[in-house]
């Protein structure tokens, strides 16, 4: 997928790239150069085809006048053969900090003028094309799969920092300084550490599996009002997938580092790895931010507001159904909690927009998006902990599988009492609105 240029990532209406007609139907020249295109060029494969954004001369500005071309580096022959080279040259490879198995490239299109690729689907209609909307078709599974890599990562990280802590002996209790010498997973600050990892991954993979299912429902049900309900889901689900379960990977990895001490932070283990290499999924398909502008500006404005509003009732429906739980009504109450919190920040961002003070989306949209995160996570693992309440209330402690439950109650309390707690804490500063960091002049940033 060619879309980023130097100039222009995020803010890919502006891209450069242009595509000229020829005299074929359908075929038009590319020139442009694109950067940190993954798999980019490589000699794996005989051939690669580059779905490239470019500009056909004439179109409109922005987003709107953008079209998507099939432009392969070898132009195969009508027999289906590789053919002649189609003029894309790989400009050099990105050096990075982590990924290092996947080449990232910078591909110069039509540096000899002989670089042609097929246009996808209609010609623009008054200067306007498809090409973004053809894209977000595969933008959403790649926004899902990013959320999807980084809990990979998180959950192998969190799985060797529970075992390195296990075996690694060092320290003695806290509470019982004359005792031998322990395993760190005795300590309360590892534990706090791997239930952090814990309850963050199984937060994530709950997240990533209720979307896919979801995804599944929506195209495969008969039933209206099931479909309905569940492209909802999708749709608020996927910057939440992509954003929260990347920047909390990348945070739940470094506490798997800390959980080794020094020996993470050399090659000897595989999380100084792991941590490189979860580093990019906050960045690449719309950095976080622009995930958050999406939650803020498309999904919650979405259909006149109904596609969040069902999708909040779903979380509100959870707590009205088990706020006497036996067990777990006062995680199920910090959840009611937060959920009011949400309302109120919804309620303030509203009142800013009334005010004329946009600056204030761009200032907290990131934040907004964490809580949300905050209050989904919360939900799936509070419905898990009754899941699992139900079969230790079966098998008995005293049962092989009674740990595996125990963990899963342990996840929902841990999250609901320790990370839960700061959408309290964006509410504040929302409200508060402080917006010293916009009123400072520039330079104020650059001198010390
Ligand atoms: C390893 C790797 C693989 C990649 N693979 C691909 C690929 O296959 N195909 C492809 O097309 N691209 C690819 N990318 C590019 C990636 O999608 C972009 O790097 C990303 O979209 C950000 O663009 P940028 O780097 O130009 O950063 P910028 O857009 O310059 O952003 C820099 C910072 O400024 C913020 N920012 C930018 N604009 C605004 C704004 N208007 N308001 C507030 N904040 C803003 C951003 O959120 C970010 O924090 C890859 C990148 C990497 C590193």
């Amino acid at each position: 997928m060619d879309l980023t240029e130097p100039n222009s990532g995020s803010d890919v209406g502006d891209i450069t790239t242009k595509a000229f007609p020829t005299d074929e139907p359908g075929v038009y020249n590319i020139v442009g150069t694109k950067c940190f295109i993954t798999g980019g060029d490589q000699d794996i494969t005989e051939n690669i085809i580059h779905l490239t954004l470019a500009r056909i001369e004439g179109s409109v500005p922005g987003t709107k006048g953008i079209s998507l071309f099939v432009v392969p580096k070898y132009w195969p022959t009508e027999a289906g053969e590789k053919g002649e080279f189609n003029d894309v040259n790989c400009g050099g490879v990105e050096h990075k900090m982590g990924l290092r198995g996947s080449a990232t490239s910078i591909i110069n299109f039509g540096e000899d003028n002989k670089c042609r690729g097929y246009l996808l689907g209609n010609a623009p209609v008054d200067g306007k094309g498809a090409g973004m909307a053809q894209m977000f078709q595969m933008m959403n599974e790649e926004r899902t799969v990013t959320g999807l890599a980084a809990n990979a990562a998180a959950t192998v990280s969190y799985n060797n920092a529970a075992m390195y802590a296990a075996g690694r002996i060092q320290g003695r209790p806290i509470t019982n300084p004359k005792s031998v010498r322990v395993s760190i997973i005795q300590h309360e600050d590892v534990r706090r550490m791997l239930m952090y990892q814990k309850s963050i991954t199984e937060a994530s993979r709950a997240m990533i599996s209720m979307s896919y299912y979801c995804m599944d429902i929506a195209e495969n049900t008969s039933d209206e009002e099931e479909r309905k309900r569940a492209k909802v889901f999708v749709e608020v689900n996927i910057p939440i997938v992509k954003a929260w379960c990347s920047d909390m990977a990348f945070l739940s990895i470094s506490e798997a580092m800390q959980c080794y001490g020094g020996y993470g932070f050399s090659e000897d283990y595989p999380i100084a790895q792991q941590l490189r290499d979860c580093r990019i999924y906050p960045i690449w398909e719309g950095t976080n931010y622009i995930q958050s502008l999406d939650l803020i500006g498309r999904k919650w404005m979405m259909g006149g507001g109904q596609v969040f509003a069902s999708w909040f009732a779903e979380l509100e429906k959870f707590v009205a159904d088990n706020k006497d739980d036996k067990v777990l009504s006062a995680q199920v109450a910090l959840l009611a909690e937060a959920l009011n919190q949400y309302k109120e920040i919804q309620a303030a961002m509203v009142g800013y927009l009334g005010q004329g003070k946009f600056g204030m989306i761009g200032f907290f949209a990131t934040r907004i998006l964490q809580a949300t995160g905050h209050i989904y996570g919360a939900k799936l693992l509070l419905e898990h902990a009754l899941i699992a309440q139900k079969k230790i209330d079966e098998i008995g402690k005293e049962h092989f599988e009674y740990p595996y439950y125990a963990g899963k109650i342990a996840s929902a309390k841990f999250f609901a009492h320790n990370i839960l707690p700061q959408v309290g804490a964006n509410l504040r500063a929302i409200k508060e609105g402080d917006n010293s960091v916009m009123e400072i002049p520039e330079a104020s940033y650059l001198l010390d």
